[in-house]
């Protein structure tokens, strides 16, 4: 399809009808948008053949607030082919393609759900399995993050703002979607999802908001003008940002209509597919289309479908109703009852009223259906499951009533769902609940973010079938008592710290010494992740080293990324206490020599890619029993870092495959919080243990500066006091942090037999296998869509 000669071409060709340069005088971004363009042209021909192959069999469409692509061109180089033929092409034009290192990130999403939605289309392009992404194209995706005096500020991510070479506008596609009293156009966006090693492309349809008709200036008087003005703001504003506050009711109002807007076009454009290609025969619409709603954000679309088939095609309630269950799936991302979204029933009846009436039906049918089982409407169950309580609409109660499939995200995960969260509605569909551990795609978090390490899989296998079948990588157990196979696996760890060691330089002006052990932790920036929990080890540890407790420790750098909500105060505090002990101790002369501490600002998908690969320890610290699953806990092993973690979310799946014997885990276990709940007094251990009650101490005994924001005395009271909304230490730090200290110290001393300690590392490669999102697609296709081979 592609040769060296032909790339070369199209890219001079397009360079200079787009920006009328020369590959010497244009722009990276000049560069990159040609580049890309090239590229379309050259896939054009594969998409369109997938796209017309869909038509005629069963696929599935998946359902997402976020997609968190990240970058796309290497990746889609990748994709193809033809990552050392472009090297090759831009090093004969005298260009270097790592300039494209400065082209922004496509962040359209937060973290770890998002991120799954991105690596699901990838494995499933790559396994010729029909899926296709449905999502919002905000015009700001999640904000850039600077780190200012030692705290967070924010930036508006304009990420189109230099184009966007990898995304087709198709107007003829537009459908309307009404918002009670608000008309608005959702125009799609398409990117090919370009299979690896396949001539499949799949699509991720992203729907941009617009107002409905063309602004005709000779039309208007002064008023109306004003008036159509305000008309085509809103409609602008549905699409243009990624969770705009929701503070206040205007704030939530907008979200539900994000909601509601690209759940409603989505089903339509499914709908409109299926006329298409069947009429309006509608009793074979679940055998051709499988929906799965990632997360409740596009619950909505359930309501959404069956009053479409109703007031627009004609059927009856019941019909409708059984056609979305068997259409639709849930995917549950939480434990936390607090994060179970929830909309007032006014609201919906103000953005959706039909569908608002239907949320009433399926409520109505779901009493029918719990009398027929001999369950009253009053009593406590039934209440407590009900799909509108109180005025109020339970999205999740939804989702497990309306669909035939719930899963959640990790065995744990979903055997808490079983027991706790939902299991009243286990305890009436226990057929519904299945589970689906999470996974990754190894092309971008292994062959692409770490060449290095990739090669030498290769040379080790024999063969690169591992890229399409993480399978094989459990060949490589055989080599793990190698001793020149360890070594080389040390220098190549040894190469990717150096390498971001760099970065960080050039980036975030701090030097890292690259022989210093590298551990890190990146990821949202959530009290429940426990970010704190390592400020306070790390701390504990400076002092000791300090007073001589602790004599030997091998030198480390703790390396911490991540963004906090920005109304999120708490989690802004704790990132302005972190980089206080970073402060602290990276100016100690007397300690300098043996720790660093650097925050690392705008962790994002292209940061993960130099972060993940140069780790020596995944910090995975969360509460047991809150963190649902995890996906970074996974691209740190599947490149060699062990984990030093507590029995939650995928760790647990995650030693259980690489073997306790090459993970460190600490702390209280599920049963234990659950156990200790009611009991726990973190005052009392506070007062009772002097090392405990130093670190906690430096947040209010002046050791530190909170910059006169108050935010370092209220992380003292959440944790001895707690707040109006929560327990003190609801999130158990003070608990573990002796036991995580103790873990960290252990890690510490065994990194030192570094042979030994690189078996650890090369058994976590070797067994990372399970954590493929091939798996995992395959799985959904076989067990829940039925679709695919
Ligand atoms: C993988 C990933 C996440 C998820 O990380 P967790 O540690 O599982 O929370 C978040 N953000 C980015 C940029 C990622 O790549």
């Amino acid at each position: 399809m592609f040769n060296r000669e032909q790339l070369k071409q199209d890219f001079c060709t397009l360079l200079a009808a787009q920006s009328q340069k020369t590959p010497e005088t244009a722009t990276p971004y000049e560069q990159h948008n040609a580049l890309s363009a090239a590229l379309m042209a050259q896939l054009a021909q594969n998409w369109s053949k997938t796209r017309s192959a869909a038509v005629k069999k069963k696929c599935a469409h998946y359902l997402s607030a976020e997609f968190l692509v990240g970058r796309m061109v290497y990746n889609n180089l990748l994709s193809l082919g033809l990552l050392d033929d472009a090297q090759a092409v831009f090093a004969e034009l005298g260009l270097d393609l790592s300039a494209f290192e400065e082209i922004e990130d496509m962040a359209l999403g937060n973290g770890g759900l998002g991120r799954l939605a991105a690596c699901f289309l990838d494995s499933a392009a790559t396994h010729d399995i029909p899926l296709n992404g449905y999502g919002i194209r905000y015009r700001y995706g999640l904000f850039k993050q600077r780190i200012e005096n030692g705290a967070q500020t924010e930036i508006a991510d304009d990420w189109a703002r230099f184009g966007d070479p990898w995304s087709v506008r198709h107007e003829d596609e537009a459908v309307l979607v009404e918002l009670g009293g608000l008309t608005v156009r959702a125009l799609p966006y398409d990117m090919p999802v370009i299979g690896y090693g396949t001539n499949t492309v799949g699509t991720l349809r992203l729907w941009q908001a617009e107002p409905v008709q063309e602004f005709d200036f000779a039309l208007f008087n002064a008023q109306k003008y004003e008036q159509e003005a305000e008309a085509r703001n809103a409609a602008f504003a549905i699409s243009a940002v990624l969770y705009p506050n929701d503070s206040t009711p205007a704030g939530k109002k907008l979200r539900l209509r994000q909601q509601y807007f690209f759940s409603s076009a989505s089903v339509q454009d499914i709908i409109k597919k299926y006329k298409a290609a069947h009429g309006s025969d509608f009793s074979q619409f679940a055998a051709y289309n499988a929906i799965q709603l990632n997360d409740t954000h596009p619950v909505i679309a359930i309501p959404e479908l069956i009053r479409i088939l109703m007031d627009e095609e004609g059927l009856s309630f019941t019909e409708a109703f059984g056609i979305a269950q068997q259409t639709f799936g849930y995917t549950n991302h939480t434990v936390m009852p607090e994060a179970l979204e929830c909309w007032s029933g006014a609201m919906v009846k103000e953005v959706a009223p039909r569908v608002y009436e239907i949320i009433r039906m399926i409520n109505e049918h779901f009493l029918r259906t719990m009398a027929d089982k001999g369950l009253r409407p009053t009593s406590a169950t039934v209440k407590g499951m009900r799909l509108i309580a109180g005025g109020t609409v339970h999205m999740a109660r939804l989702a497990v009533y309306a669909t035939a499939h719930v899963n959640g995200v990790a065995w744990l995960h979903t055997e808490l769902l079983k027991t706790t969260l939902l299991k009243d509605w286990y305890a009436l569909y226990p057929e519904r609940f299945t589970n689906k551990t999470n996974g990754i795609t190894q092309r971008r978090w292994l062959a692409l973010c770490n060449r290095e390490l990739s090669g030498e899989i290769t040379r080790l296998l024999g063969s690169d079938g591992w890229v399409k079948n993480l399978e094989e990588l459990g060949g490589l157990k055989k080599f793990a008592d190698d001793k020149q196979v360890l070594a080389r696996f040390n220098d190549i760890k040894r190469v990717k710290k150096q390498q971001l060691a760099d970065y960080v330089l050039q980036h975030d002006g701090f030097r890292l010494n690259p022989d210093f052990i590298f551990d890190i932790q990146v990821k949202r920036l959530h009290e429940y992740k426990r970010q704190l929990l390592n400020a306070f080890a790390i701390l504990d540890i400076y002092f000791k080293l300090k007073d001589g407790t602790i004599k030997e420790f091998t030198p480390t750098a703790f390396i911490f990324g991540a963004k906090s909500a920005p109304g999120y105060d708490r989690a802004k505090g704790i990132i302005r206490y972190i980089c206080e002990i970073a402060r602290l101790i990276n100016s100690d002369p007397a300690v300098n020599t043996r720790m660093q501490v650097v925050f690392v600002a705008n962790y994002n998908v292209s940061y993960g890619e130099k972060l993940f690969p140069a780790a020596d320890i995944s910090e995975q610290i969360s509460t047991a029993g809150t963190e649902a699953s995890g996906t970074g806990n996974m691209k740190f092993m599947l490149n060699g870092a062990v984990t030093l973690g507590t029995y939650d979310g995928a760790n647990i799946e995650i030693v259980q495959e690489a073997g306790q014997e090459n993970n460190y885990i600490f702390g209280a276990r599920v049963e234990e919080i659950m156990s200790i709940k009611d009991s726990y007094n973190p005052r009392a251990l506070y007062e009772s243990t002097p090392n405990i009650r130093r670190v906690v101490d430096t947040l209010v005994d002046g050791t530190f500066s909170d910059g006169g924001t108050g935010s370092f005395k209220e992380l003292y009271t959440s944790l001895l006091d707690g707040a109006s909304w929560h327990k003190p230490d609801h999130y158990f730090l003070l608990h573990d942090l002796n036991a995580y200290v103790e873990e960290k110290l252990k890690v510490n001393r065994e990194y030192n037999d570094r042979l030994a300690f690189a078996k650890k590392c090369f058994m976590n490669v070797a067994s990372a296998a399970k954590f493929s999102s091939d798996r995992t697609i395959k799985e959904y296709a076989g067990e829940i869509w039925g679709v695919g081979k």
